[in-house]
């Protein structure tokens, strides 16, 4: 059928876009057939759509190792962007999602995080890190549950994993050299074109 995964494989979704994925690279032991959910695998999952082989990877792969990493390169649209796919199902967290310049440095970060919560970390909204990004600060912002659209805009694959209901995501926001988020009215503006703050939208009319 399709060829093998392993850690580390990358997939190319759509034609004009290219989304790299990144997958766990932990040695954490997952049943290797025994997770059978209509989530994540392809036969019970029943869609009226058809899947391509994308598609169907993805769900292979979010079966096999428990999530994935999407990496969508910046344009002149905006930053780029990672986010994993599989958090909320399969370790009951939310789903990661960090903006920047560099995909890849991206990728590696949510990774490395996601690696954290299925090795049994949790991240908490409004929690702040130091440790798990160089020389910046870290702050995790949950998204509103009750606003779509960020999320539809944004998380194209995760909505489509998780069929469009409504899933918890924490937005990885960094703050600048000084420590600054986005939303201190002295951040770093040389920065701000580089993370669109979803968290942010909490409270706005
Ligand atoms: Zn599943």
């Amino acid at each position: 059928m399709l060829t093998e995964l392993e850690p580390g494989s990358e997939i190319v979704f759509g034609d004009h876009q290219v989304v790299g994925v990144a997958m766990d690279t932990s040695s954490r032991e997952l049943p290797p057939d025994g997770h059978a959910c209509a989530y994540c695998d392809p036969e019970l999952r029943g869609d009226q759509q058809e899947l391509d082989e994308g598609d169907e990877r993805l769900l292979e792969a979010t079966r096999q190792f428990g999530f994935m990493v999407f990496r969508i390169g910046a344009d002149d649209e905006g930053p780029g962007l990672a986010f994993t796919v599989g958090l909320a199902h399969r370790f009951d967290h939310p789903e990661l999602v960090c903006f920047g310049a560099d995909a890849d440095v991206l990728g590696e970060l949510v990774r490395d995080l996601a690696n954290q919560v299925a090795a049994g970390s949790r991240f908490e909204d409004r929690e702040i890190r130091t440790d798990v990004l160089h020389r910046a600060k870290v702050r995790f912002d949950a998204l509103p549950t009750d606003r779509d659209a960020p999320r539809r805009e944004h998380l194209g694959y995760a909505c489509w994993f998780h069929r469009n209901a409504s899933f918890p995501v924490l937005q990885v926001v960094w703050s600048d050299r000084e420590g600054r988020f986005p939303d201190d009215p002295d951040h770093d503006p040389a920065l701000a074109r580089w993370q669109v703050s979803l968290g942010a939208l909490r409270g706005s009319a």
